[in-house]
């Protein structure tokens, strides 16, 4: 089974992700269950997150969306596939619905050429995910989490107001056109609630 949470920087993404590992690591034999990230989540995906987030040099939109592409295939081949293949619970901070939100709305690349290369992905690799929470948070509560946390900015939590409106505009379309596989949370919610729902979700489609 693959899990994957989405939603804009702030959201509490890694920390449901966490909860809900911990859950399930309650309910199912240990090692069953692998936590990743995007970008990232292999070493050569995380060498790509670096140069993503952090680089000197700014991208051209296509290089930058095919840099994303390029990081979730090592990780698909590497790690996600292996682990759906050998039964276990994957569950993924971020996945291909970032890139059409953050590339595709975001930055203007254009929903069909995304759209191609999610398809492409999911065709050669067969992987997709069953279940993705979309957690979704207003924009001046995300702003205000990111400050309280004090890391330094990627180049993308310094983008503009617009751009990160543009970015939900695209999560909220991915959770309309795909409504069985997408659930859209209130990340405003106390993360021990939030964990309990997402906890419930997962717990009636595990496979027995
Ligand atoms: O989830 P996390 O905050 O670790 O993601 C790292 C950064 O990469 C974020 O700023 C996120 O907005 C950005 N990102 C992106 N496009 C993707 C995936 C992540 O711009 N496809």
């Amino acid at each position: 089974m693959f899990i994957t949470f989405e939603g804009g920087e702030g959201a509490g993404k890694s920390t449901q992700v966490r909860l809900l590992q911990q859950h399930l690591a309650t309910i199912v034999p240990s090692g069953r269950v692998v936590m990743t990230r995007e970008p990232g989540g292999t070493p050569g995906a995380e060498a790509i997150r670096d140069l993503l987030l952090f680089g000197k040099h700014d991208l051209s939109l296509r290089a930058e969306t095919l840099m994303h592409f390029s990081a979730r295939y090592d990780h698909v081949d590497h790690l996600i596939r292996p682990a759906l293949e050998a039964g276990k619970i994957v569950i993924s901070d971020r996945f291909t619905d970032s890139t059409e939100a953050y590339q595709g709305y975001g930055r203007g690349a254009g929903d069909h050429d995304i759209l191609a290369l999610i398809a492409s992905l999911r065709q050669q690799t067969g992987v997709v995910p069953d279940l993705t929470f979309i957690l979704d948070i207003p924009r001046t509560v995300a702003r205000e989490r990111l400050r309280a946390r004090g890391n330094r900015p990627d180049r993308y939590e310094a983008a503009t107001e617009a751009f990160h409106a543009r970015v939900a505009e695209g999560f909220a379309a991915i959770a309309r056109h795909e409504p069985d596989r997408c659930i859209t949370l209130d990340a405003t919610l106390p993360p021990d609630i939030l964990a309990r729902v997402i906890a419930g979700h997962v717990t009636t489609r595990l496979p027995m």
